[in-house]
């Protein structure tokens, strides 16, 4: 039986080998780290050996800031929960990424953006979907989520919301962004980009924030699965946390997140072996994309089928990576 299990362990493994162009899984050897940080700017066949230095530099610049933003705030026992939206917020001021400031546009060149966070230790969640005005929609989900009434606002009425909460409020030309705009104009091209955070904190609490401008050239109205909690979004202090990237419509029917918790809950899988199964099966389904995640132990993996995901990694042990 044991030898059985072990045989398909390693026979998946192999598939992931395959199933990946590139691929990253980093579990620590070390002892339990106190604090944990991994992040992502969204999975995409992109190939960064194109990139000019120049390009380089910015990318690994603005992981590095987030990386040190994060740091810097666990290490004074800043919460799980404010650690991933303070991560995410950063994330979506810079213009390079596909959430706030840098969202794609829908068919009808406008902005509509989702956002989601949850905390592990509550399963309390937050979310904002379709809103073209506000400037940081990770922040308001997390004051929906802290309100504690709603999980989840869209469209005019969420900016109204927004509004009420003292959201910084923007007119949507503040997203505009020369180069995804050039894009929208010239090729009906899938948008990668979009970011988030799965934190550990020092009181061993998880939390997952994820945040984008959807997919270009999206039909107007449409919703991915970054602002649906248990698609885009998911954390249980139990078990893990997770924030997803990619083809949102097969992350939302292979509830893409809470599967990878249910895996190690239900199937008594590693936490790596959660990730890869639920990307396997949304590849074998005709999806691609990414995955990070933590479990409780800090152990930590950030898959893809994709070409490349934009990544970056920090823990109390000092560890640390910037990848893509
Ligand atoms: N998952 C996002 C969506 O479908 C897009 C992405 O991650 O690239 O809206």
């Amino acid at each position: 039986m044991k030898l059985h299990r072990r045989m398909r362990t390693f026979l998946k493994k192999c598939v992931v080998l395959c199933l990946c162009a590139n691929y990253s899984i980093a579990m620590s050897q070390q002892e339990k780290p106190e604090y944990v940080l991994l992040i992502h700017g969204g999975a995409g066949n992109f190939n960064s050996l194109t990139f000019s230095s120049e390009q380089r530099q910015t990318y690994s610049n603005t992981l590095e800031k987030v990386l040190q933003l994060g740091d810097s705030l666990l290490k004074i026992g800043v919460s799980a929960v404010d650690v991933a939206v303070a991560c995410v917020a950063m994330l979506e001021d810079a213009p390079v990424f596909n959430a706030g400031r840098g969202a794609v546009l829908n068919e009808h060149g406008q902005y509509e953006l989702d956002a989601s966070v949850m905390c592990g230790e509550r399963l309390s969640a937050g979310a904002i979907a379709g809103v073209s005005r506000i400037k940081n929609p990770i922040q308001t989900a997390k004051v929906l989520m802290l309100e504690g009434k709603h999980v989840m606002l869209s469209g005019i009425g969420a900016e109204v919301y927004a509004r009420t909460q003292n959201q910084q409020l923007v007119e949507p030309s503040y997203f505009f962004n020369q180069k995804t705009h050039d894009r929208y104009r010239s090729i009906k091209e899938s948008g990668g980009g979009t970011v988030g955070a799965v934190v550990m904190d020092t009181n061993g609490n998880l939390a997952a924030a994820t945040s984008t401008g959807g997919m270009m050239m999206k039909r107007y109205g449409r919703i991915g699965d970054s602002p649906i909690i248990g698609a885009g979004t998911y954390a249980d202090n139990n078990w893990c946390a997770v924030s997803c990237t990619g083809h949102g419509e097969f992350f939302i029917r292979f509830v893409a997140a809470y599967d990878v918790c249910a895996l190690m809950k239900y199937a008594q899988l590693p936490l790596e072996d959660a990730v890869f199964e639920v990307l396997r099966k949304i590849h074998a389904a005709g999806g691609s994309g990414g995955i990070i995640a933590i479990d409780k132990t800090g152990n930590h993996s950030a898959l893809f089928t994709t070409q490349s995901m934009f990544r970056a990694y920090v823990d109390s042990n000092g560890q640390r990576y910037v990848e893509f």
